[in-house]
């Protein structure tokens, strides 16, 4: 049987991605030379020092930032060929984002804020899945909620519901558990996880706390913008030595 072209190539793709800001004396190399597979249907943990380049890498593969030179590849779509509006549709049809800061609008219900992308692109929500996702994670009795009626854990669980709802060929998520004790953000990262388990999303998430990372399928390191290491099956302990290794505790 062929390999389709995502299971070869992964759900997202750099290839020798290099990424400078400024010029001249004062041109800082974020990323240098970055080839990274995020695997379809897979969980891929980012990880590295402060100022390594991981959310430079994961801007520049959502589309947030172009390359000084390499490519991304989402699917088959190499960003860089793309018109502003071409990408504009790709990054709202395709990738779904997590933050730290959940992002939810504060005079919106639970239920406005998930489907609001649609909204805003002015397609509706296919009802079956909606239902799935919001089943999946628990959020049945919350939908009429404001976000200041939830816990930080349900209202992350909302803004991990709003990036599922549009079905996108990836789900980034940068530091998803930074504002949440952690008993709540172990409970996210098992969402994330069922996520990929049980609806075969693709996700990859910037993290510098190890536990977090060992939720994920496999880890790559980053250290002054180049991959150092690629971990696969992560235990928390292991994470932390390799961690350790690259001058970061
Ligand atoms: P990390 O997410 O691993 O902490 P970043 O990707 O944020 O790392 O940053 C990588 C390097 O690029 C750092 O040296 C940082 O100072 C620099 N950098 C990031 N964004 C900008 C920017 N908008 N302008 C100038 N330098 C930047």
């Amino acid at each position: 049987m062929q390999a389709t072209s995502e299971e070869a190539n992964g759900a997202a793709r750099t290839v020798r991605l290099t990424k400078e800001y400024g010029s001249g004396d004062t041109a800082v190399r974020a990323l240098d030379e970055v080839s990274v597979v995020l695997p379809a249907g897979r969980f891929t943990a980012v990880m590295g020092p402060s100022g390594a380049g991981k959310s430079t890498l994961m801007h520049c593969v959502a589309g947030l930032e172009s390359p000084t030179s390499g490519e991304v590849f989402l699917g088959d779509a190499e960003l860089g060929s793309l018109s502003d509006r071409q990408l504009t549709r790709l990054r709202r049809e395709k990738i779904g984002f997590v933050f730290q800061a959940f992002n939810l609008l504060p005079t919106l219900t639970a239920r406005d804020n998930i489907l609001l992308p649609m909204t805003l692109a002015g397609t509706t929500p296919d009802q079956a899945w909606l239902e799935t996702v919001v089943k999946a994670l628990g959020l049945g009795d919350r939908l009429s909620h404001r976000p200041a009626e939830m816990s930080g854990g349900q209202q992350q669980r909302v803004a991990l519901a709003r990036a599922l709802v549009t079905r996108p060929r990836i789900v980034f998520a940068d530091e998803p558990t930074g504002n949440l004790d952690s008993r709540t953000g172990g409970e996210v990262l098992a969402m994330l996880r069922e996520a990929v388990d049980d609806l075969g999303q693709t996700v990859a998430m910037v993290t510098h706390d190890p536990v977090a990372a060992a939720v994920a399928d496999s880890v790559i390191f980053l250290a002054d913008g180049r991959v150092v290491d690629i971990m696969p099956e992560p235990t928390a302990d292991r994470v932390l030595d390799r961690m350790r290794d690259l001058g970061s505790h």
